[in-house]
């Protein structure tokens, strides 16, 4: 089979791999899409250490049944599925306690050495798949993973009915977290993003004000859409030191911030604002599988709109290409998703 190969930083090759087949408990996939997450774009320069190569990328992916390993009775060929990209044991102490999550023995597709589904086909346990209902494009349904951690982000905010939310910064996670904060009734959402366009697809998928603190004064504008008081809700998904400062800046007496941004580990933030406000700062990280099938569920059932944020769908031969782009010159690419055309 064919695959793209991370064999050193800046290399990735389309070559031909070993074919790969079912394990007991395994179905075999043809991956149908796989999206390029910015942790594999940072893995491709070598900066991170979590990719060995040789190895193959990819973790968020979505494919069809077309092998069952013994002993799989859950799953038929051709069925629709997304996967978990997690193999966990059921065994340790954690998996015990239902945070498989956290397993002990834990094996994730696509990062360290383990191959992931920058391929065509890849062998993975009956567990960690979902089905996806058949009116859901696969490209969709790959976007699964990135959902699951901006879903649970938002989750830390509680109940959003009636609230005024910010969301900082328009990545995937960001654009996923509105999504996700659209369909919690809050009475406005508010977007800040650097970039123009990605404020655009903001807007397209539901933002009410967008803001471009490149151009405006960011304080100004918040406190004009909420009557000088502030935001009840600031999502950070970006991770920089201005960004931190902005969500924090930018919330009411009492207002909670969620950080899902994870790039900086040190960050200088008004201290006083925060004991003289009574702010409050969670942060969020991953997902549980619980969570996993809590998106699989809201994708099928049709109430999130997450479509607007996929840029361009490419070829498996054309994602060394793209990785070189997304590092470069990203421009107005947001999500690029692999797709078996
Ligand atoms: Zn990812
Ligand atoms: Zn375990």
């Amino acid at each position: 089979m064919k695959a793209i190969v991370y064999e050193g930083p800046n290399i990735l090759n389309y070559k031909e791999v070993p074919d790969v087949s079912p394990k007991p408990q395994e179905v075999k996939i043809r991956v149908k899409a796989c999206g390029i997450c910015g942790s594999d774009v940072h893995g491709y320069l070598g900066l991170t250490g979590r990719r060995i190569e040789p190895m193959i990328m990819g973790h968020e992916f979505a494919g069809e049944v077309v092998e069952l390993g013994e002993g799989v009775t859950d799953y038929q060929i051709g069925n629709k599925v997304a996967v978990y990209p997690v193999d966990f044991c059921g065994e340790c102490e954690m998996c015990k306690k239902g945070d498989v999550h956290l397993c002990l023995n834990k094996r994730a597709f696509g990062v360290l050495d383990v191959d992931g589904a920058f391929a065509e086909y890849i062998c993975i346990p009956a567990k960690s798949c979902f089905k996806v209902a058949d009116h859901v494009p696969y490209a969709v349904g790959s976007l699964m993973e990135p959902l699951a951690v901006a879903y649970r982000g938002v989750g830390h905010a509680g109940d959003l009915t009636g609230k005024t939310v910010l969301l900082v910064g328009t990545g995937t996670i960001g654009l996923l977290a509105l999504a996700c904060v659209k369909m919690k009734n809050p009475a406005k959402i508010l977007v800040s993003d650097l970039s123009d366009n990605r404020l655009e697809v903001a807007k397209a998928m539901g933002a009410d004000i967008v803001i471009n603190p490149g151009k405006e004064n960011f304080k100004e504008v918040i406190e004009s859409h909420t009557a000088g008081k502030g935001v009840d809700v600031a999502i950070e998904a970006v991770g920089a030191v201005q960004t931190v400062q902005q969500a924090m800046s930018a919330l009411a007496f009492s207002g909670t911030a969620v950080w899902i941004g994870n790039n900086k580990q040190m960050v200088e933030i008004n201290m006083q604002e925060i004991v003289t406000r009574e702010l409050k700062a969670e942060g969020s990280f991953l997902y549980g599988y619980q969570e996993f099938e809590t998106v699989v569920e809201l994708l099928n059932s049709g109430r999130l709109n997450v479509y607007p944020l996929i840029s361009e769908e490419i070829t498996l031969e054309q994602a060394p290409e793209y990785f070189k782009k997304l590092a470069q010159a990203p421009g107005n690419l947001i999500k690029v998703v692999v797709i078996d055309k």
